[in-house]
């Protein structure tokens, strides 16, 4: 539950903590907009993805679904800075798929809230695994992490992959071969 009164109250002290005066007059409206902003941004706090990915349909076939690009705006947990990038995402179904959009969907959940990349990868990837129950998943982010490019060792445009694979993607090779040429 997002507490606007107390965002409001922090980020004041935050400005003042930074050395600004939080009363001159482009910074008068900050605290509001900064509470107004949490509730979209961190909207994923507390929730997880089983109400999108529930609603699942038969289908014949088990070649791998792979969807890719699915892009992502989160927050670093350590810096409260930004990471940005995109999600791919494939498995191998179980008679059994799930709406595209909800793949998307997934991953928003995991992306509104503070995070780090590699536990929204195993959250995601987990998540999938558990509630369409596919032979395999594998999950690949890659995001640019503004508390590297903006502070710190300051690399401006590098990117952090990484990637988990549960079921069969763990035992094949040629599984995860595949999703790297596709996602390429
Ligand atoms: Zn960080």
């Amino acid at each position: 539950m997002i507490d606007e009164e107390k965002i409001g109250q922090a980020v004041r002290l935050f400005l003042e903590g930074i050395g600004e005066d939080c009363n001159r007059e482009g910074l008068r409206e900050t605290p509001r907009r900064i509470a107004e902003m949490c509730k979209e941004i961190f909207a994923g706090i507390g929730k997880d993805a089983s109400n999108h990915l529930s609603v699942t349909f038969e289908a014949e076939g088990n070649e791998m679904v792979l969807v890719k690009d699915i892009s992502f705006y989160s927050v670093c947990e350590h810096h409260l800075v930004p990471f940005i990038g995109k999600a791919h995402i494939a498995y191998i179904p179980d008679g059994r798929v799930v709406g595209l959009s909800k793949l998307a969907r997934t991953v928003e959940t995991y992306a509104r809230r503070p995070q780090i990349q590699e536990q929204m990868n195993a959250q995601i990837a987990d998540d999938i695994m558990e509630n369409l129950k596919p032979k395999g998943v594998m999950v690949m982010l890659e995001a640019e992490h503004l508390c590297m490019s903006m502070r710190g060792v300051n690399k401006p445009g590098s990117k952090t992959l990484s990637y988990i694979c549960r079921g069969e993607f763990e035992d094949k090779k040629e599984l995860r071969d595949t999703f790297f040429q596709m996602v390429k």
